[in-house]
């Protein structure tokens, strides 16, 4: 479809389905960088990747999976039994713990299954708000929104949502796209974050989004206001 030019774009709902649309161009691949070949992996993958990178967790849960591979056999250790695995994790002791619990909870209450719900996702220990929401859209395929600190920034920045929690961005967002859409607006968002829209040098001049950004707009908006740079 071909793209209409920003100056003839003046209702926000057009606006926001700009922002889709780029943002769906300059990232068509993205996704989550974690390697899983079922809902329980995920949910390791997931809890394991909290303050480390997807290829560590990727490194990490390679050797973990082959030897631990479902919710009974990690169910059946000590978290001592499980840390020689997570030793280059941050914070492997918690997690550890974490492990352990939740897999304890999953056999007991669950059936050994991992539940793909929001309300038992977020009562297994180590799994909160944004960790559930990833689990229930990739593995499960739900209709779930992920806020992560790249997701809150840029949308902040966009004008997408002006919350300060991370729920409430959740929230505007959902009310702003239709629930398909929720799943591949969360990647390309962390994608554009990550590559253009940093948190300490949004590289602005460069891109896709700036006719669109209010943040941009807002800035170059202070700099007509104030005039000519001084000679
Ligand atoms: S124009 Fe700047 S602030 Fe707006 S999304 Fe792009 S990089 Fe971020």
């Amino acid at each position: 479809m071909k793209q209409r030019p920003m100056e003839q774009i003046v209702t926000e709902a057009e606006r926001h389905r700009r922002i889709f649309v780029l943002l769906e161009s300059a990232y068509p691949q993205a996704g989550t960088g974690l390697r899983y070949d079922n809902p329980f992996q995920l949910f390791v993958a997931v809890l394991l990747s909290a303050q480390t990178t997807d290829k560590q967790v990727n490194r990490i849960t390679a050797p973990l999976f082959a030897a631990v591979p479902t919710a009974r056999a990690m169910a059946g250790l000590e978290p001592e039994e499980l840390e020689p695995y997570l030793k280059s994790c941050g914070l492997f002791r918690n997690k550890s713990r974490y492990l352990v619990a939740a897999s304890r909870m999953i056999v007991e209450d669950f059936g050994g299954v991992l539940p793909d719900n929001f309300a038992d996702l977020t009562s297994l220990p180590g799994i909160g708000r944004k960790s559930a929401n990833v689990i229930l859209s990739a593995a499960f395929g739900k209709p779930a929104l992920a806020v992560d600190t790249h997701v809150f920034r840029v949308a902040r920045r966009l004008g997408l949502a002006g919350a300060d929690s991370t729920a409430g961005v959740e929230d505007e967002l959902k009310e702003k796209f239709p629930p398909h859409e929720w799943g591949p607006l969360h990647h390309r968002l962390i994608a554009h974050g990550r590559a253009v829209c940093q948190a300490r040098r949004p590289q602005c001049a460069r891109c896709v989004l700036k006719d669109c950004c209010a943040e941009r707009r807002a800035a170059v908006a202070m700099a007509d206001r104030s005039g000519p740079p001084q000679e």
